[in-house]
């Protein structure tokens, strides 16, 4: 039977990355932010206090027993329940799963910890970045990204333009902006989300849309053709992240109920996204998905014709 870990999750199905092994530094769900468009659900600590949640050393033995035991991935992620850099230990960590793995390191932070120095510091270590900005007012900010009482729009914006600023040419900047229907696609937030992105001199901007169930229920996801119409806003064009193209696991391989749900408590899933990133054999995962809904192990939500399912 696979181990089963309180840190690590996947390799799960990763649209941008390929096969990423993910950690995760905190409990669920711990953020400066509660994203009307998260895919976790709702921020249940909304918190700017960086702290060790976890012991640095309890997250990286357990990487070190998943390396020992054979296993591979194409690039460590550190993201999950929440905001990594609230993680305090984080410069530790990354240093320590560089050693262990010799894997590339991503970040996917909100960035709205990068005015304090030793959370920049941290993030240098990394060799992607991946930074959101949906919003190019307080206004819109608040109203997509719920942020923490006292975190304002324009000290996450210097803190990201600080970040980016120190950052450039120690690895990349992939900046991902999310759009809500309603709230931040419009042409007036497109174009100045554009300048700012300019500003920012990032690698590549990539637009992303509610395909998976987000934390309010009403938020809709924005059709194909008209994200494509705004990466035209971008210079040079956004990409609109599209499905997985990960390298496929050599051979399939069993899956138990124990690790299905560890892994299910970390990401919202769908049996494709299993199948693909996991390796797990269709048939038998969809039989294990079935007995876990029926025993209220799981959850199940649909989305555009599509099922997910979570913890
Ligand atoms: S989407 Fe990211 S930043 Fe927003 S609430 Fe979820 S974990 Fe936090």
């Amino acid at each position: 039977m696979a181990a089963s870990y309180k840190h690590i999750f996947g390799p799960v199905a990763s649209r941008r990355l390929g096969r990423s092994l993910g950690i995760d530094l905190l409990p669920f769900k711990t953020c400066t932010l509660d994203c009307v468009y998260c895919e976790c659900g709702r921020t249940t600590d909304l918190t700017k206090q960086r702290r060790d949640f976890f012991s640095p050393e309890e997250v990286l033995t357990e990487l070190k027993d998943w390396k020992e035991a054979g296993n591979e991935a194409d690039i460590v992620t550190l993201a999950g329940s929440g905001e990594p850099l609230l993680a305090l230990s984080l410069e530790k960590i990354i240093k320590g799963i560089k050693e262990i793995t010799n894997l590339p390191c991503c970040l996917i932070t909100n960035g709205t910890l990068f005015t304090d120095p030793s959370a920049r510091k941290a993030a240098m270590l990394a060799d992607i970045v991946m930074p959101s900005l949906d919003a190019a007012d307080e206004a819109t900010f608040k109203a997509v990204n719920r942020p923490v009482e006292g975190l304002s729009f324009a000290e996450y914006l210097e803190g990201l333009e600080l970040f980016c600023r120190e950052y450039k040419g120690h690895g990349k900047i992939y900046l991902e902006i999310f759009l809500v229907p309603g709230v931040n696609d419009n042409e007036d937030q497109i174009k100045a989300l554009s300048l700012l992105s300019r500003s920012l001199h990032v690698d590549s901007v990539q637009l992303n849309t509610a395909v998976r169930p987000p934390a309010d229920k009403d938020v809709r996801p924005i059709p194909r053709e008209e994200m494509e119409e705004w990466a035209r806003y971008f210079i040079p064009r956004a990409e609109v992240i599209a499905s997985y193209h990960g390298s496929p696991l050599k051979e399939r391989r069993a899956v138990s109920e124990e690790e299905l749900l560890e892994t299910l408590s970390h990401r919202v899933m769908s049996l494709e996204d299993l199948v693909e990133a996991k390796g797990y054999p269709l048939p038998e995962t969809e039989a294990l998905l079935k007995k876990l809904l029926e025993k209220s192990l799981i959850r199940r939500r649909t989305q555009d014709g599509k099922d997910f399912y979570y913890v």
